[in-house]
């Protein structure tokens, strides 16, 4: 059995990593998507709003399941026999980072193989940052994230901006 796992912040999960999501589900018979639990990051929503978010616009996909976890993902990988990592590539932006990380993951596990998926034309703009960016500036946010979360990720991103005003 073939598994995967897709590892991110998903601070909030946007249409692009649900893109994402879907093609590799395609290419494993598992994948795993790993909610980053960093505690030298900030994030606006918390671990489990974040896997909550996730489970919601993925119910319908039988083969993925959403974890958190504040470890390294290479070992946690090694731990659950994963055979490969998943990232989405956006530009070459995106790129020298992740190759950098692919590197030193395959250091740390060299039997997880790091599988890099080409983002669309259409969500390669999208982050989630710019989502939040968006939203709490008033702006629509529909075209950007599953319609099953919209509400929740929309309450959450504004009632944060009213209270930072
Ligand atoms: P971001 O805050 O930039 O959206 P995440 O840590 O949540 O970052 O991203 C998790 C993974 O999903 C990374 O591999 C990232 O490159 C990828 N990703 C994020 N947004 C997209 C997108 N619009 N299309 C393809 N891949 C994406």
């Amino acid at each position: 059995m073939k598994i995967a796992v897709y590892p991110g912040s998903f601070d909030p999960v946007t249409n692009g990593h649900l893109e994402i999501i879907r093609r590799a589900a395609a290419l494993f018979d598992q994948l795993v998507v790993l909610v980053a639990v960093n505690a030298t990051k900030h994030y606006l929503f918390t671990a489990e709003e974040r896997a909550d978010l996730l489970r919601s616009c993925t119910v319908a996909i039988p083969n993925v399941t959403i974890k958190t976890h504040d470890g390294l993902v290479a070992l946690y990988a090694s731990d659950i026999n994963a055979t490969a990592i998943v990232k989405g590539l956006r530009a070459m932006s995106d790129f020298d980072a992740e190759f950098q990380q692919s590197l030193i993951n395959r250091q740390l596990n060299e039997t997880a193989e790091t599988v890099f998926l080409p983002a669309s034309s259409s969500s390669m703009f999208l982050s989630s940052g710019m989502v939040k960016q968006v939203c709490a500036l008033g702006g629509n946010i529909q075209a950007f994230v599953p319609p099953e979360i919209l509400w929740q990720i929309e309450t959450k991103i504004r009632a944060q901006a009213q209270k930072q005003s």
